[in-house]
Order: structure tokens, then sequence, then C-alpha cells
């Protein structure tokens, strides 16, 4: 799974459906994001750091971001 070009300067990038944050650095196909970016439903954060995603009660989705969470 690449990354998509227009979140090309970002590493997070939250889904407002399940409220959850991945980490573009280490996406899975699991992460379904080709499914997200048809749904347009995603944002990205300002900063763009795990921990203003969290402040915004995003949790870390377990495919992609549990290394990052474990990390902080
Ligand atoms: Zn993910």
């Amino acid at each position: 799974m690449s990354r998509p070009t227009r979140f090309e300067e970002f590493r997070w990038l939250g889904d407002k459906r399940t409220q959850t944050v991945h980490d573009l650095d280490a996406i899975t196909d699991a992460c379904r994001l080709d499914e997200l970016m048809a749904a347009e439903t995603y944002l990205a954060f300002g900063p763009d750091t795990l921990v203003e995603a969290r402040n915004r009660c995003y949790k870390p989705c377990r495919h992609c971001a549990r290394a990052a969470e474990d990390a902080a």
C-alpha cells in the first residue's frame, strides 16, 4: 500500500467515521486506506503528530500505529 499523493506531507491521517488515526509511514493493506480515500471521511492533524490526534480523541490504528504508540 503506498501513501496517497495528497498526503505526501503528512504522517498522521484520521478516519472521521471510526475516530481512528493511521500512521502513513507504516500503513498496511488492512488499514483499507483506498476505501477511506474513496469515502473522503479523512482528515489531517495540525500539528501532524500522534499526540494531537489523541487530543482530538482519535485512537491509534491497531494495524499501523501500534509501533508508534509503543514508542511514545
Ligand atoms: Zn492503519
